[in-house]
């Protein structure tokens, strides 16, 4: 029978890199079968929302989306779809491994990171307002609740996947209240996973540490803005942004996404590297029980980074989205015949 997914392409890139990622999806016979409904500014100017009903009620059905980067009007009124839609449907944690493809040469071979974002809240509740003229007040949220949620998962991935160990990263020697609560709350659910070796780090210090030594860390488990932030600086040890896949998961709904934006900036012009959707996608898979055809699209991601060919821009190669995406469509076939 057909997986049932939702496919939002998103704006600036996004719409390239989901039809590169569509594509490939397609030529490992894995049924699909999808609706799409597009978020963000592409659909605010079809039908005026920004998040139409029709996609809530897909995801709804579905359960299950596969979605390109949505771009966020920065200042104005409007909060972030992103966020909204991970709101909306509890999409509680947000996963990003950060693992080196072993083909692509950059500084720090053999990175394997995982950071466990919190979604819900933090800096990201966007309650904002102005206090008197010139003095604006941002409340960050935290809640035992949800900081129990993500040190739960996070712990409970470790323990599957048997990850050497937790770091919860904090800024708690200056926000005595909030990230003090949301350390207490990670040390409590540690003492339940004995097994699994458990420290805290101050945020600051830990960007300091992972560019002198990446290695040194393992699974790291933080609030919503320190995990923005992490995760762009871990992208660089593995070719950047182009790269970095993502999931945002709550309990029976998950939405797969790169950790990139919209980068408005080589939108269309065929040059948005699709690796960071199409391992997104992989992860997608792995979630729906598709193992042959996850490790088929790896298999045929590492051969293609190998051949050196046919690498788009931000990883120092010349070729496009499309090209990019037909090389690793012919290297499924020849890896499927290796198999
Ligand atoms: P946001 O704040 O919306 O999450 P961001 O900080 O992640 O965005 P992006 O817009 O994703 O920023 O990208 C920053 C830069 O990285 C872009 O301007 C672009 O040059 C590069 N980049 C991002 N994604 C890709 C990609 N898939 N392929 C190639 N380059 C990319």
């Amino acid at each position: 029978m057909a997986h049932k997914v939702t496919l939002i392409p998103g704006d600036g890139i996004g719409p390239e890199v989901t039809r590169a990622t569509v594509r490939i999806l397609e030529a490992t016979g894995v049924k699909i079968d999808w609706e799409m409904v597009n978020a963000g500014a592409s659909a605010y100017e079809k039908t005026g929302e920004y998040i139409p009903k029709e996609l809530i009620e897909s995801i709804e059905r579905t359960g299950l989306g596969l979605k390109g980067p949505i771009t966020t009007p920065i200042g104005g009124g409007f909060a972030s779809i992103n966020v909204a839609l991970r709101r909306k449907f509890e999409l509680y944690a947000n996963f990003r491994p950060i693992k080196s493809l072993p083909s692509l040469p950059t500084r720090f071979p053999d990175v394997d990171l995982v950071i466990v974002r919190e979604n819900t809240e933090g800096e990201y509740s966007g309650i904002e307002h102005e206090v008197v003229p010139g003095v604006v007040e941002a409340l960050k949220i935290i809640t035992e609740k949800a900081s129990t949620r993500i040190a739960r998962f996070a712990f409970e991935y470790a323990r599957r996947e048997k990850r050497a160990k937790i770091s919860a990263i904090h800024k708690a020697n200056i926000m005595k209240m909030s990230d003090g609560l949301f350390l207490r709350c990670c040390r409590d659910i540690a003492k339940e996973y004995p097994e699994i070796p458990y420290a805290e780090h101050i945020i600051d210090n830990t960007c300091m540490q992972l560019v002198m030594n990446p290695y040194q860390y393992d699974t790291l488990v933080m609030e919503n803005l320190y995990g923005d932030i992490i995760s762009d600086l871990c992208a660089a040890f593995v070719g950047g942004l182009g790269l970095v896949p993502g999931a945002n998961l709550g309990d029976g709904c998950a939405i797969f996404e790169a950790v990139h934006g919209s980068a408005p900036d080589i939108a269309g012009k065929d040059m948005a590297n699709p690796t960071a959707l199409l391992q997104s996608a992989v992860l997608m898979l792995r979630h729906l029980r598709e193992v042959e055809a996850a490790d088929r699209i790896y298999a045929a991601l590492e051969k293609t980074y190998k051949e050196k060919k046919h690498n788009t821009r931000d990883v120092g190669g010349t070729s496009g989205t499309t090209e990019f995406a037909d090389a690793i469509i012919e290297n499924m076939e020849a890896v499927a015949v290796v198999s």
